[in-house]
């Protein structure tokens, strides 16, 4: 029997990616990846020279996006998969996202300078290709290049993570507004990662009644950094929500992934596989 070994949700350089779209397009079909959605965080700037190597390579792509949102005071982001690129809704949702970035930067910079890590903005800025995209990978990147910490975990654990000096509370996109753009974009609104959230189950319930009330209609059952039982909680969760299943190895890069291209497990049986939804791939 075969299995699709589809994987989308992944990371270029158009936001904190290694590899520039053509290289994640390359990778993921040397890996044997058979259909790939490239989601990076709240733009779409990655995708005109993802589906041109796709193209010349014969990868089934689709246009994706990772947002971020602050639901109940929290994190959480929502990939949108299958969504028409040029559409001017999604669009302008996603450029007033970004637009709130730079100055969070600022603020995450001047908050480590506070325990002091000096010229950390100008530091994450060489790690960016688009100023308007800085994150915490790329001042990750620079702390651990400075020698002051061994590895990206090791950063966000002692200085990035929610409570840690360098965390500032930023306010994202709306849940239902995320959902909404995605929609609007004819795409399918995904609940990312959903394991990483730190939330009691009632509040996880929560979550999920809300993107349902708004119109989402998938989780990411398995994730690059979902344990096996956090596959088989969350397939529980897609039964439960009535919500098609993704499979997601959220790669960045070589060394700061925990799965590669098209590398996690496959999804578990009784859950029914998002792309089942995709009228037809690389149409871009
Ligand atoms: P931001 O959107 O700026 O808050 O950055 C979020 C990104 O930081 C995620 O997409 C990951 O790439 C990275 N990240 C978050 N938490 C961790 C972690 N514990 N270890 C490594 N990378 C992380
Ligand atoms: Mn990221
Ligand atoms: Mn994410
Ligand atoms: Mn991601």
């Amino acid at each position: 029997m075969s299995v699709l070994n589809a994987d989308l949700h992944c990371h270029s350089t158009a936001s904190d990616g290694w590899l520039a779209p053509a290289d994640v397009i390359r990778r993921a079909h040397a890996n044997g990846v058979e259909l790939l959605a490239l989601t990076d965080h709240d733009t779409l700037a990655g995708l005109d020279e993802a589906f041109g190597t796709a193209r010349e390579l014969g990868l089934n792509l689709v246009a994706g996006v990772e947002i971020s949102v602050t639901h109940a005071g929290d994190t959480v982001h929502i990939v949108g998969l299958n969504v028409s690129p040029s559409n001017p809704v999604l669009l302008a949702g996603l450029a007033s996202v970004r637009e709130g970035r730079s100055e969070r930067a600022r603020r995450i910079a001047s908050a480590l300078e506070q325990v002091g890590i000096e010229g950390a903005l100008e530091g994450a800025g060489r790690f960016a290709h688009n100023p308007e995209m800085i994150g915490r990978a790329h001042f990750a990147r620079h702390i651990v290049a400075r020698g002051l910490q061994p590895d990206v975990g090791s950063v966000f654990r002692h200085y990035l993570a929610k409570g840690k000096p360098g965390y500032v509370d930023h306010e994202w996109a709306r849940l239902s507004d995320a959902v909404s753009w995605i929609r609007a974009a004819g795409g399918i609104a995904v609940i990312a990662h959903p394991a990483r959230y730190r939330r009691t189950s009632l509040q996880m319930d929560a979550l999920f009644d809300d993107f349902v009330a708004c119109g989402g209609e998938g989780v990411e059952v398995v994730s690059g950094s979902h344990t096996s039982d956090e596959v088989s909680r969350f397939a529980g969760y897609a039964r439960r929500y009535g919500l098609l299943a993704s499979r997601a190895s959220d790669f960045h890069g070589v060394n700061e992934s925990a799965s590669d291209l098209g590398g996690c497990a496959p999804l578990p049986a009784g859950v029914e596989p998002v792309w089942t939804r995709f009228a037809s791939a690389n149409r871009h």
